[in-house]
């Protein structure tokens, strides 16, 4: 793995800045540099132009609309996206659908899916989990019963994020009962609007709505949404796990978070100093940012594999559990850091609320940021089950 930036590569840093820089529309950044609640209209927005100028999916194979760059090149395209503070890519359909369906799927889903998912026209959501069936998965039990040429799917999904604005749902679900777990699950894509949905929100600890509970109640599904063969589902799950956790490590934007971090500690003073004076604080910013450095080596490699042709394997579980971590102590650092001023939690301070904010504007996400992140540990599989994914396809124990 050579990282070193040619010329080549400095000449592509430089075209990716300044297509950020031209393109990156001014109210998005507004709202992203603010740190309150995006719309999905900037998610859609930004991925449009990405995708107009064809960067919208640089681990794509090129045949499928993918940009053919070297891991270096997908790297900087990162770091940039990162350090310009640009809205995430959403995973669902472009890191997650889409290499299932560019995988496993016929050459007619291929051509009905592929291109709505690059042009960001439809937005996917995860049916994975259910009450009771998250770590424990296989016990999933939404029902799809073949009447003729379409399944009849009755059943819950939970934890389903931004499902209020999907326009499909990709989803687990039981084909048969009477074989191991694992073998009667299938792949199925499902369409929102189909009648028999029902989405209701689950309002998270820091007021935020991101998560639903699905509801399916007599939904028909044609067959040709069956992505693969029936009852081989899990293969195809298990094939885009590993794709949501190398996803998951962010290791951009929590360059960004350290950067903010130490905003906020030069802006805090302790004793009459700044607090990013303070030798116990900087030491442990310090120890994080070292942390985020062996976390991008590590993720380095993995893009290193990936340019290969090899998909993620179980190391991806490694950049799921030190991301997140790292994720979760910026947000604590920052609770530290803002002290009293953390405390006075107005979630209207967020949207633009006309009252001005008690104590530093800064303060004012600082909470939120902190009980938001404590889902990253748990979602795309708990980091206890990443542990134990290490600890049996890694360490081989
Ligand atoms: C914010 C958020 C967004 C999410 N988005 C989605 C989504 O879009 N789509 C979707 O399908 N799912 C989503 N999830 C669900 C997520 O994948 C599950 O929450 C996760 O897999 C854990 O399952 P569980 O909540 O049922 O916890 P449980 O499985 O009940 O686990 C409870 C605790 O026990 C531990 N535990 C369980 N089994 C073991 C074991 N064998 N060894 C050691 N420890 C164990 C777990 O690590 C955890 O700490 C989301 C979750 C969150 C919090």
């Amino acid at each position: 793995m050579d990282l070193s930036f040619s010329a080549a590569d400095l000449a592509f840093r430089d075209e990716v800045r300044a297509f950020i820089a031209e393109n990156y529309p001014a109210d998005i950044k507004a709202r992203f540099d603010a740190g309150v609640e995006p719309l999905k209209e900037d998610f859609v927005r930004w991925q449009k132009i990405l995708h107009a100028k064809g960067w919208v999916a640089p681990a794509w194979p090129k045949e499928y609309g993918g940009t053919g760059w070297t891991s270096t090149q997908r790297y900087i395209f990162q770091e940039e996206l990162g350090a310009a503070n640009t809205p995430g890519i959403i995973p669902f359909g472009l890191a997650m659908v889409g290499p299932v369906i560019y995988t496993f799927a016929t050459e007619a889903q291929k051509q009905r899916f592929l291109p709505r998912i690059l042009s960001s026209d439809d937005w996917w959501c995860q049916g994975y989990s259910e009450p009771g069936s998250g770590s424990d998965l296989a016990s999933l039990k939404t029902k799809a019963v073949r009447q003729g040429d379409k399944y009849i799917v009755n059943g819950s999904k939970t934890w389903t994020t931004m499902a209020q604005f999907a326009d499909w749902i990709f989803c687990l679900v039981r084909t048969d009962s009477t074989v191991k777990q694992q073998e009667g699950i299938s792949f199925l894509l499902i369409d929102m609007k189909a009648p028999g949905i029902t989405v209701r929100p689950i309002i998270t600890m820091d007021g935020g709505h991101e998560v639903n509970e699905v509801f399916l109640d007599n939904v028909e599904v044609p067959v040709e949404n069956l992505i693969g063969q029936e009852g081989q589902g899990w293969t195809y799950a298990k094939f885009l796990l590993g794709h949501e956790r190398s996803g998951i490590a962010a290791v951009s934007r929590s360059k960004k978070g350290i950067a903010r971090l130490r905003a906020i500690a030069k802006a805090e003073t302790i004793d009459g100093q700044p607090l990013i004076e303070d030798d116990s604080f900087l030491r442990k910013v310090n120890e994080l940012e070292i942390d985020l450095t062996a976390l991008e080596y590590t993720e380095l490699r993995t893009l290193a594999r990936e340019s290969q042709g090899k998909g993620p394997g179980p190391e991806s579980s490694i950049l799921k559990i030190k991301g997140t971590e790292i994720q979760q102590a910026i947000t604590e650092l920052a609770v530290e850091a803002a002290g009293y001023y953390a405390m006075p939690f107005n979630r209207r301070a967020m949207d633009g609320a006309n009252e001005p904010t008690v104590g530093p504007s800064y303060a004012a996400f600082v909470a939120p940021s902190y009980f938001n992140m404590r889902k990253t540990s748990i979602y795309g599989g708990s980091n206890e089950i990443q542990k134990n994914i290490i600890a049996k396809m890694v360490l081989g124990l």
